[in-house]
Parts: structure tokens; C-alpha cells; sequence
């Protein structure tokens, strides 16, 4: 990861922001401004102003970590007997901005 990595911290993490298309990490078109300057990946198209950018890649995240307890729910109501999940484990809706979750 270098500096010039555009991330959002997560719980004091910080992650780096992929293009949802092709997931390529996205960087500053043109002048790097965090108050105004546009993001994306230019090779998909998939640019926007660095404050969306951001509120994309945080709505992502959100349902990431939702998804990461659902799909734990999963696995532990698969080893039981009792316990039954039917919850979401999956993206049902596309998103343009991802974040890497990964370490
Ligand atoms: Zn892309």
C-alpha cells in the first residue's frame, strides 16, 4: 500500500477504496483535492467526485461487515442441530465503489 492509496478508516483501520467494476484501487483524476477533486478508475469509467467516493465506499463497507456476521450466523447454524439461518450472506445490489476489507 503506498501513500498515494485514497482509504477509508474503518474502525481505525484504514482500507483502501477498489473500483467496484474491476476492483483496482481508485486514485485522484487530475489534482489531487481531498475537499473536491475527482476519484475513480479510469480504465472503467467509473469516476466521481472524492466525497461520494468515500460515502460509497462506507455504505459498502457497512453492509460488508453485516454480511460478515450473517455469513458467520451461517457457519455456526450449519454445525448445529437447532439453529436454522436464512439471513442475507451476499451483495444483493450492486455497489460502484468498494472497499478492500482484507489486512
Ligand atoms: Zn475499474
Amino acid at each position: 500500500m503506498s501513500d498515494d492509496d485514497i482509504c477509508i478508516n474503518i474502525s481505525g483501520i484504514s482500507h483502501p477504496i477498489l473500483c467496484g467494476t474491476c476492483k483496482a484501487k481508485v486514485a485522484f483524476i487530475g489534482e489531487a483535492n481531498v475537499d473536491g477533486g475527482d476519484v475513480g478508475c479510469v480504465d472503467c469509467g467509473n469516476i466521481a467526485d472524492v466525497q461520494q467516493v468515500a460515502a460509497m465506499a462506507v455504505e459498502y463497507a457497512k453492509d460488508e461487515g453485516q454480511l460478515m456476521l450473517n455469513r458467520m450466523a451461517r457457519d455456526t447454524a450449519k454445525n448445529s442441530k437447532i439453529m436454522t439461518f436464512n439471513g442475507q450472506t451476499s451483495h444483493n445490489k450492486a455497489h460502484r465503489f468498494v472497499v478492500d476489507m482484507k489486512l
